[in-house]
Order: structure tokens, then sequence, then C-alpha cells
């Protein structure tokens, strides 16, 4: 199958062939002529499966016609760097046609974002605070919203944002299309999702099974040797670009501070960074000034840096959805890549839930030649009989739920 066959405008053909595109994911297989008919989509898919052009392109194909410089799609998303991400498809995707987007979120000055609405745009890309302010501010007339998407469903849920987008909601025409994104369909956003979505067609790619591009391994460790593990494992390893997840602003900062001493081109991303700040570090990342980013779960959403070879969870993940995203970072495109993950006593649990989800044990690994002390990954973390892959991966153990921690700390 090739992109022709949707019947999509030749402008917007143009900006596929740009950005280098020639066979759709099959998330755009499925939803693209569905979205193309106007009827409302519930898109069970992960990040890294294309599902940002799956919708998208439809959405460039109905702008193509009808009026322009007036907000006819709001597409909302979880954080900064998922909107500016989308942002740029936008921009990337649409670059022979009329359409202009605009992104809006806190912590950035509002006045470029209103001289954007004011000078006009067709799609708003929006976090839903900022978006509350300028809607509370009589900046942005949501009236003839056409299209409303909302992006990584599951992960606003997570991040408290539920009562914002249902305030947004009330803001928008009742008769529009709806296309509702989510790579987990815990009970609340599935409540959300039958309240907004109007007969939707179901698309459904690999249900939240991390890429499987991916290999996994477990490195148990003594949490005062992890330092030590890194170190070792970065130097004992051909990475290319490595993204390194730790569970608190803090432990990001520190570490990059600690990578940057023995002589890696090292940067942090953490939500105490000016946006600036953040996409300086992305950017860096991405044009390989830095081969290696120390992010938190949430400063780390949306980052579209396609050859990443490895992720390292050097703190374990609160839950199988932050697994599955934060692997989702490597393997993009169809890339291979590696995660790795550091293991402590305590982590038992969510190792478990996470082999569920994948279907299989996680290779158990001690890295060669490390000195661990008088301890002995291999008497930690027993496999057990491979496990049964779920088909949703929400349920956790109660002791993955007592681990999940307060989100102001990342
Ligand atoms: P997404 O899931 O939307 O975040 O997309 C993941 C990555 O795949 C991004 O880097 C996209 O630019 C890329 N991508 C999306 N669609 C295609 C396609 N049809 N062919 C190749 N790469 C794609």
């Amino acid at each position: 199958m090739n992109f022709k066959e949707f019947g999509l405008d030749a402008r917007i053909m143009r900006g596929i062939e740009a950005v280098g595109y020639t066979t759709p994911t099959p998330i755009q297989q499925q939803a693209i002529p569905v979205v193309l008919q106007g009827r409302d989509v519930l898109g069970l898919a992960q990040t890294g499966t294309g599902k940002t052009a799956a919708f998208m392109l439809p959405i460039l194909q109905r702008l193509t016609r009808g009026p322009l410089r007036r907000p006819r799609v709001l597409i909302v998303a979880p954080t900064r760097e998922l909107a500016e991400q989308t942002n740029e498809a936008a921009r990337d995707l649409g670059r022979f046609t009329k359409v202009r987007s605009v992104s809006i979120y806190g912590g950035v000055g509002k006045r470029p974002q209103l001289e954007a609405l004011r000078r006009g745009v067709e799609i708003v890309v929006a976090c839903p605070g900022r978006l509350l302010d300028h809607i509370g501010e009589g900046d942005i007339d949501l009236s003839g919203i056409e299209v409303l998407v909302l992006d990584e469903a599951d992960r606003m849920c997570d991040m408290g944002f539920l009562p914002d987008i249902r305030r947004i909601l009330k803001h928008l025409p009742a008769r529009r299309q709806t296309l509702f994104f989510s790579a987990t369909m815990p009970e609340d956003i599935r409540k959300l999702s039958r309240d907004i979505l109007h007969d939707p067609v179901t698309v459904q790619i690999g249900m939240i099974a991390p890429a499987k591009t991916v290999s996994h391994a477990l490195y148990p460790v003594p949490q005062k040797s992890k330092k030590g593990l890194l170190l070792a494992m970065l130097e004992q390893t051909a990475t290319g670009r490595v993204l390194i997840f730790t569970r608190t602003k803090r432990r990001a900062r520190f570490l990059a501070r600690d990578l940057e001493k023995k002589g890696y081109r090292v940067s942090a991303l953490q939500g105490n960074m000016s946006q600036n700040k953040r996409q300086r570090s992305i950017n860096g990342f991405r044009d390989g000034q830095y081969d290696i980013l120390v992010a938190t779960d949430i400063a780390a959403r949306g980052i579209d840096v396609t050859e990443i070879s490895h992720v390292i969870n050097f703190d374990m993940p609160d839950t199988v959805d932050a697994y599955t995203h934060r692997i989702g970072r490597t393997g993009r495109a169809l890339q291979s890549g590696e995660a790795f993950t550091f293991a402590v006593a305590g982590d038992e649990p969510i190792v478990r839930d996470i082999e569920r989800l994948l279907g299989a044990n996680i290779e158990r690994r001690r890295l060669p030649g490390f000195d661990y002390g008088g301890y002995s990954p291999e008497n930690e973390f027993h496999t057990r009989p491979a496990p049964q892959q779920r088909n949703n991966g929400r349920r956790r153990s109660n002791g993955a739920q007592r681990r999940r921690r307060n989100h102001s700390a990342r």
C-alpha cells in the first residue's frame, strides 16, 4: 500500500514526500480512510506507531477546503514536548498547503501565542492548562472547531488533566469529529471516550506491548552501585544515542552532572527546566551535540528522536505504562534498540507486571567485569515460567500501585 491510495490533495502528497514517508504504517492504513470519512475514532496506539500523521494527514485534507485563518481543529496533548512535536508535524506535512498551526502551552510567554492566534490559524495544538487560560481571557474562539483530537489521553489522565479536559469540552461545538488516542484504556479513560465519541471506529495497533524491535534486559543491582554500573555499562557497550530515565528531577540533574564530569556529552531533561532549556536539550540530543540525555518520565513525553539506540532505566518506572512509553523512545519507526533496566530490591512486583505485558521473561544480565561487591545478581529476580501476555496493560499489582509516586517529583 502507498499514500496515493488515500486520494489526498497533491499539496499534502508533496509534504509526505518531503518528510520522506513512502509506506503508510499500519495505524495510518487503518485510520486515514475512516478519519477522511468524518467518523469518530478510538485509536489504541502507543507512541512510535506513526499515529500523529494518521490523524494529521486527513485533518490537513479537510483544511484544504473551507474557511481559513480561524481555529477549526483543536489537538490537546499532555505535555509541551508532545504539543511541539505535533505542531511540527502539522507544519512539515502541511508545508505546501496554506494551513497554519500554533502550539499553546505554559512555561513560555503568552505573547507569541496571542500574536499567532490574531494572525489566524486553523490548527491549535494545546496543553490543557494554558489553553484554559486563553479561553478564560477570551483570546481564542473555539466555536468553529470541527475536529477535536485528544492525544495520549491516558497520560493526560495520569497527570490529572481530566477535569481540565471536561472544562475545555464545554467550549466546543457538540457537532464535531472527535479522534481519541490512548495507549491504554483504564476505566476513567474508557468512560471519557464513551462520553465524547459518537459511534466511533476502533483502530488498534499492537495493543500497548512495547515495540518488538526493542530487546529488553534486566540488571539486578544494589541501589548504591547503580551509578558505577551505569558508568561501566557506558564504557563497555557500543551505544549510539542513549536516553537514561531517573525517578525524580533531582536525580536527573545530578546524574547528568556526574556523567558530564566523566567527560560524556550529556544533557538533562526535567520538569524544573524552562521550556527553552528543555528544547535546547532535545535539539542538542537530536543534532548529536549530546550523546546522552538524562530525563524524567514527564519531561521525556513526546521526544521525537529516531536514532536512540539504548534506553536505560536507571530507576525502575512506576507503572507498566511508563515502561511502555520509555521504551517507545527507542525502536521508533522500525529501528532496533535495546532497553536496559536496573532493578533493585523491591522492584519485583513491577518487573512481574512488565513481563506479563511482554508475555515473556526479561533476560537477567550481569555486566561482565563489574565489581558487584558481595552482591550476586544471579541470586536476585528469579525468573518464573513465562507469563501469559495480557491484552490490557492497566492492571497493576498492589505493590506496583503502592509504588506510584506523586508526579510533582518529576
Ligand atoms: P508517532 O507515533 O506519530 O510519534 O511517529 C513515530 C515516528 O515515525 C516519527 O518519527 C514519525 O516521523 C515517523 N513516521 C510516521 N509515519 C511514518 C511513515 N509512514 N514512514 C516512516 N516514518 C514514519
